[in-house]
């Protein structure tokens, strides 16, 4: 069979792998420069930041299976046990940044980025992919693991019968800032700080972090912070966000900050299966499940299997 996986995060390329594995031909079409989707890793000089997701938990055998082999194979860490007090559960990133693990996924795949998938039509029995720059390729089966507001405009005409609970599916945003500075911060060991204060919800040291040779700090905007400030003037928000940047930077130099945006970063709810399917047209990602990385893997895998027992 052939099969287009659209999306090279965490849910597509684990979902490509698993089919790839099985004897199936595949493609992973991504809109990005690169895989990874919301797991991202930004190089600012000698500063290497993650932007999206921080860290990962692993509460499931599945996933617990998978991260060993993760750890074994040298591609992850174990970051800490929590921030603050601690709670005793292991939180895990990529050796070198967060998009360590999601290259390594990508490894073998035929991964095709900067490939933003215009539409999915019906093709008699199979599935036409089409591209925004006019090409397209034709499946027999397809994964789509886009953002859900993506998939559904990406699905609007072939008359699936999606659920409205996957339709009306919407997410919280993340305004960010990046800021790699020179001198000790105010962010404690082991370099991240959750809930900190009223604007940001996650502040991470990417240094004491361990993936970054010099400091610099990653700071996510709470939810609130985000939605209210989200329309505003790009400029004026991200020098409100540098301004209640100043606590945790402390008495270090600021060298070079940049904002960062992610519009659909949380999905607010989820569908209650690691999946959806119909007619040879599988949805999968965080929303499906649950909204962290371990989620995102799950439906990969459950989306998969799916697929192979279509
Ligand atoms: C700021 C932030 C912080 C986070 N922190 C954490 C954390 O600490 N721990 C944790 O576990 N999780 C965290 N998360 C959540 C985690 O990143 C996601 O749950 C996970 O990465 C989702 O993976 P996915 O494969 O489902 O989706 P994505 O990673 O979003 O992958 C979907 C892909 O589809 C592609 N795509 C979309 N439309 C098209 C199109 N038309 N054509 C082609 N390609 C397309 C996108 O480019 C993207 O690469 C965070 C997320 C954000 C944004």
């Amino acid at each position: 069979m052939k099969i287009v996986v659209v999306g090279a995060g965490f849910s597509g390329l684990t979902a490509a792998r698993h089919i790839a594995v099985a004897g199936h031909t595949v493609v992973v079409l991504d809109k990005g420069r690169s895989s990874g989707g919301r797991c991202a890793t930004r190089r600012i000089g000698a500063a290497v930041v993650d932007h999206g997701a921080q860290f990962f938990t692993a509460r499931s055998d599945e996933f617990t299976a998978q991260v060993q082999q993760w750890l074994s194979d040298g591609i992850a860490y174990e970051w800490c046990r929590g921030f603050g007090a601690g709670d005793g559960h292991p939180r895990y990133c990529g050796t070198n940044g967060m998009t360590t693990i999601t290259k390594h996924l990508a490894q073998g795949l035929d991964v095709r980025c900067a490939q933003m998938v215009f539409n999915i039509e019906r093709n008699g029995k199979s599935w036409r992919v089409r591209m925004d720059d006019g090409t397209h390729i034709d499946a027999d089966q397809v994964v789509v693991t886009c953002p859900v507001p993506q998939t559904i405009s990406l699905l609007v005409n072939t008359e699936l019968g999606i659920p409205d609970a996957i339709r009306t599916i919407e997410y919280d945003k993340t305004i960010a800032a990046l800021v790699v500075v020179d001198g000790v911060t105010a962010v404690p060991a082991p370099g991240g700080v959750q809930d900190g204060d009223s604007t940001f919800s996650f502040v991470a040291d990417n240094l004491l972090k361990g993936v970054s040779p010099v400091r610099a700090l990653t700071l996510h905007c709470n939810a609130a912070f985000s939605e209210t400030h989200w329309w505003n003037d790009v400029t004026v928000t991200h020098e409100l966000v540098m301004s209640a940047a100043r606590d945790w930077i402390g008495d270090a130099t600021v060298v070079e900050h940049q904002p960062k945006r992610w519009r659909m970063a949380t999905p607010r709810t989820t569908w209650p299966e690691r999946c959806w399917s119909k007619d040879g047209v599988v949805l999968a990602g965080d929303a499906f499940g649950g909204p962290r990385i371990e989620g995102a893997v799950l439906s990969g895998l459950a989306a998969a299997q799916r697929l192979l027992d279509y």
